[in-house]
Order: C-alpha cells, then sequence, then structure tokens
C-alpha cells in the first residue's frame, strides 16, 4: 500500500468492512477532511492482489507509483478549459469498464461527482443500474444536496466528519502549536485543507486581509485601493470574502452571546468591537449581502467583480465604520 490512511479517517474503513460487499460508495464531507486520500485508499485496497494480507506491499497494483498508473483503475478528469466533466467523456469511461480488467481482478472507477452535470449523473445512473462485473464505483462530493435521489440510493454513503482538535493536531504536527490551531480555525478544523493553508501563503495574505478590512472598518479611504489589490488577487478573492462572511457571523453570535470567549482568534476583536458598536440589524442585513457576492465569486460568473466588490466595501464602512460614529 502506497497510503496511509489519517487517524480520523481509519474508523470509516473499518466501518465498511473487509468483504467490501457493496460495488458502489460515496464519500460525502466537508472540503479539506480527506475525502480523495479515503477514495484512493479504498481503491488501492480494491485493486490489492492479497486482499487478504493486512498489509500487502508485494503485489503488482501495491508496487506501483501510484494508484491511477494502474490500468484497472479508471477516472475522469476535467478537462483544460472546462468546469465540469464533458459528457463525450463518459462512454469512454463506460466502454472501459465493461472490459475485462487487466490484472483478472476488481475494476475501479474514482469520480468526483461535483464535477458532474445532470448528463454525467444520467450515464452514471445507467451504469450503476447495471453494473459490469468486478467493478467498484468510488465517488466523492462535498454537495450531497446537488446528487440525485437516485445516485444516493445506490451508493452506501459514507459521512466524513471533522475530526477531534487533537488528532488533527497531531496530524499537523510538522508545524508549531500555534499555527496549526490557528489554520485549523480557518478551516473549521478540516485538516488536509488546514495543511494547504500552512504550505502555501495563506497565513500571510490572512494577515493583509485583516488590516484591510480593519482599515476599511476604521476610515473607509481606502476602499479603491483594496478593492483593486483584491480584484488583482483573483484566485484568493472567494476566500477573502468568505472570511468577511465570517467575521459578520462572529458578531451576531457575540452579539446574542456576550459571555462567549473566543470565536475566530484573530478577528474576535473586530467581531467583538462591531457586536457591542452596531446595530445588529444592519450586521444581518450586510450578512446577507456579503454571502450573496461570496457565492457569485465562487461560482465564477461574469459579473464585474471589481464593481460589486467597491460597492460591497462602500456599504461595509457605511454600516460598520467606526470614524463616522466618534
Ligand atoms: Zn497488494
Amino acid at each position: 500500500m502506497k497510503n496511509n490512511l489519517p487517524i480520523w479517517l481509519e474508523d470509516y474503513f473499518d466501518q465498511i468492512g473487509r468483504g467490501l460487499s457493496h460495488h458502489a460508495f460515496l464519500i460525502l464531507g466537508k472540503k479539506g477532511l480527506g475525502k480523495s486520500l479515503f477514495a484512493e485508499y479504498l481503491a488501492e485496497k480494491l485493486l490489492c492482489q492479497n486482499a487478504e494480507t493486512n498489509d500487502c506491499s508485494s503485489c503488482f497494483a501495491c508496487n506501483l507509483e501510484s494508484i491511477d498508473d494502474h490500468p484497472d483503475y479508471h477516472t475522469l478528469n476535467v478537462l483544460d478549459g472546462k468546469k465540469l466533466i464533458s459528457i463525450e467523456q463518459f462512454p469512454e469511461l463506460v466502454l472501459k469498464l465493461f472490459e475485462t480488467p487487466f490484472l483478472q481482478k476488481n475494476k475501479v472507477a474514482v469520480l468526483n461527482l461535483d464535477s458532474c452535470n445532470h448528463h454525467g449523473f444520467n450515464s452514471l445512473l445507467k451504469i450503476l443500474e447495471e453494473p459490469p462485473k468486478n467493478t467498484f464505483f468510488i465517488f466523492t462530493s462535498s454537495f450531497r444536496h446537488l446528487i440525485p435521489e437516485t445516485i444516493l440510493s445506490r451508493c452506501l454513503n459514507i459521512y466524513i466528519k471533522t475530526p477531534s482538535t487533537k488528532d488533527a493536531l497531531s496530524w499537523l504536527s510538522e508545524f508549531t502549536e500555534e499555527e496549526a490551531k490557528m489554520s485549523l480555525t480557518l478551516t473549521d478544523n478540516c485538516p488536509i485543507l488546514a495543511k494547504e493553508y500552512l504550505k502555501t501563503n495563506t497565513m500571510q495574505i490572512r494577515e493583509e486581509f485583516i488590516n484591510d478590512i480593519s482599515g476599511i472598518i476604521k476610515s473607509g479611504k481606502d476602499i479603491v485601493t483594496i478593492s483593486k489589490k483584491w480584484i488583482e488577487e483573483l484566485d484568493t478573492l472567494p476566500m477573502k470574502v468568505e472570511w468577511m462572511v465570517k467575521i459578520l457571523y462572529d458578531t451576531i453570535k457575540f452579539h446574542a452571546d456576550d459571555s462567549l470567549q473566543k470565536l475566530t482568534e484573530d478577528t474576535d476583536n473586530i467581531s467583538r468591537y462591531l457586536s457591542q458598536n452596531t446595530h445588529i440589524e444592519k450586521v444581518h442585513n450586510l450578512l446577507t449581502q456579503t454571502n450573496a457576492i461570496w457565492s457569485q465569486f465562487s461560482s465564477d460568473s461574469n459579473l464585474n467583480k471589481e464593481y460589486q466588490l467597491n460597492s460591497l466595501f462602500i456599504d461595509w464602512e457605511k454600516l460598520l465604520s467606526i470614524s463616522k460614529k466618534v
């Protein structure tokens, strides 16, 4: 076996059991909990030629550099320039799955359902209704509500939950505890995403974000500059707007219960201040608005992002501004 399962995923594998009597698995859960890792691990187990052995490392399947080099491992990726898997890609997969396996064992198809549209779901449904022999399907998704009931009911649904802080921290032990804790807070305790944050410059982006937001609330004078800068860093834009949403959520929580100690360590002072000094109805309105902008930015629509962001900043400044109250 090439992959080791992170500790919080081990139980899920035990739940499925060694029998692996289902032919379709759907692994569900938030982004950053390790769904793909789990899918790959399951695929390795299904393709291993010494399945009876607990820790096989000698068979052909287990000796491949990566599981997707295995001739009986199949997947579909989103093609360059596309947002979803194209309808033309499915017949190719179906054809391969009806062939005899190269290694006279199982065939495995691994697929992220979040990249499928309704054509894709229809193709999958057909093959799930009459699956080829010795073929296993392993699906992953962060958006269960977008999957048709007909697909859900044909799969063994496995829900990956957020791990305990202890397990998450021990998995992130290569970083300092302070860093690890901070990135877990920012990612709602999703360790894989937290690690991604720590390995890239996300924590630095976060620091700049807090400066920018404080600037908007304190004075409002930098709105145009900040907006220009955020638009230039388009990749991180949805994440920043999501962080804005989080500040407002925390504000509402602090307002409802002022005995709360901590919510999001590095922005708590902003949220707490707003909860004490702003009309909570305004915060609610702003939350609706910010949330709407976030989903537009995340869905990558063609709207004028700079204009939208500018007006959002103006509303934040207008409704939350400290300077105008003094
Ligand atoms: Zn093996």
